[in-house]
């Protein structure tokens, strides 16, 4: 049987993050993915590094977070990342008072902001709508989920954490209130892991994982689409109004990233949506930039955001919140979960959960996954 201090389910950009942080720290750590890293959320996802702009007046602990990620991932990850910068967009007819609330929400987090002429930005980005009154630039930037995700992983592997991909959970050894061992198969190979410490970091799954180990969790996850249209802009455009469908353009490789959209589901297989979704995409999108409506469709993908239910009701909207939580589950005393956030704060929720896990060890070493490049 192979013995590790932690074990880590599931290999998106919160696994990865989490098993380079531990294994930094001298841990051993291993992570099962059961498909490929990064094959969730993470590669699914805009591709959008938050300047926290997009939150900062309804959740300013959100957007704090992001603008600090924002600046420490410009450190240490600049080769995932394209520094366009992002305009938030007034389009004719959007509320004028909101504007003025997302400039003091901004400046109150501390973000950079600058209010820019419809003339200044039509200069930038040649194929913004005439019908755009004026705007604000923010320092978002583009993130490469791709790159991110393997560059961590990697740096993970070199620090001497142990990843095993196409691997999935056959069985689960239990001893009183906590897990003895996992049996793990890949490809057909089982083999016996024991962690003294396991983490759940199953994204939208980790409510099916905590299940699988014995434990609960309800999730409340929501679906979104995103459309590659072959017309690049220059810059991020957010339209600037309370978040809602169809709001942001990536520039990618010379392709535009729209998206994107929010719709609950209850079962994680139901991750492709119609036609409808798309099109109302594309039409919000080219309110912004109408070149959009007539630009060839290239791809269209989907992703399931892993929030976590934390209210009674069922929203259609976007009031779960994109913070993040850590749960200590009462019934497994060696099983800690982590669900929600953003790609963008993916280095400080491992270093929250990594922070937890170090106390239960009784280990002081601290976090270095900011100062050290991936
Ligand atoms: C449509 C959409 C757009 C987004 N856009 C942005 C954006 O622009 N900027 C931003 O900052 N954030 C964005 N996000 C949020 C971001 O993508 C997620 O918060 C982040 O990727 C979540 O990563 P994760 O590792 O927690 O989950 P995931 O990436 O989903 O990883 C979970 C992993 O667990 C694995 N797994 C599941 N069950 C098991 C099991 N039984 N055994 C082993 N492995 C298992 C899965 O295969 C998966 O790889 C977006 C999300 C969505 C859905």
């Amino acid at each position: 049987m192979e013995k590790y201090k932690v074990v880590i389910i599931g290999g998106g950009i919160t696994g990865v993050g989490i098993a380079r942080d531990l294994s930094m720290r001298g841990y051993q750590v291993a992570l099962i993915e059961k498909g490929e890293i990064g094959n969730g959320a993470t590669i699914n996802s805009h591709g959008l590094l938050h300047s926290g702009a997009r939150y900062a007046e309804t959740d300013p602990g959100v957007a704090r977070d992001c603008i600090k990620e924002n600046r420490i991932l410009k450190q240490i990850a600049r080769g995932c990342i394209e520094e366009t910068g992002g305009y938030f967009v007034l389009v004719k007819g959007d509320e004028e008072e909101y504007f003025h609330k997302k400039i003091i929400a901004c400046e109150e987090c501390e973000i950079e902001n600058r209010v820019i002429s419809k003339e200044k930005m039509i200069e930038t980005i040649p194929t913004l709508s005439p019908r755009i009154d004026r705007g604000m630039a923010v320092p978002d930037s583009v993130v490469f989920p791709e790159k991110i995700v393997s560059a961590t992983a990697n740096n993970a592997k070199k620090h001497g954490a142990r990843i095993f991909e196409n691997t999935k959970i056959s069985g689960v050894k239990k001893r009183k209130d906590s897990i003895e061992s996992i049996e793990m198969e890949t490809r057909g190979i089982k083999r016996e892991i024991r962690g003294e410490y396991l983490i759940n970091a199953g994204g939208a799954w980790a409510g099916e994982i905590a299940r699988l180990l014995g434990s609960s969790m309800e999730m409340k996850p929501t679906r979104g689409a995103m459309v590659e249209v072959d017309h690049g802009v220059e810059k991020i455009l957010n339209r600037c109004r309370p978040a809602s469908d169809g709001d942001i353009i990536i520039p990618r490789y010379g392709k535009s990233i729209i998206g994107t959209t929010s719709v609950p589901i209850e079962n994680l297989d139901e991750k492709n949506g119609n036609e409808k979704e798309i099109q109302e995409l594309i039409d919000e999108c080219a309110l912004m930039c109408p070149k959009i409506k007539f630009a060839r469709v290239n791809r269209v993908y989907w992703g399931i955001r892993p929030l976590k239910s934390v209210g009674t009701k069922r929203s259609r909207d976007r009031k779960e919140g994109r913070g993040f939580q850590i749960t200590n589950h009462e019934e497994i005393e060696n099983l800690i979960s982590i669900t929600g956030g953003k790609l963008t704060t993916y280095r400080l929720m491992a270093e929250r959960v990594s922070d937890e896990i170090a106390e239960m060890f009784g280990n002081s070493e601290d976090c270095r996954t900011h100062l050290e490049p991936l």
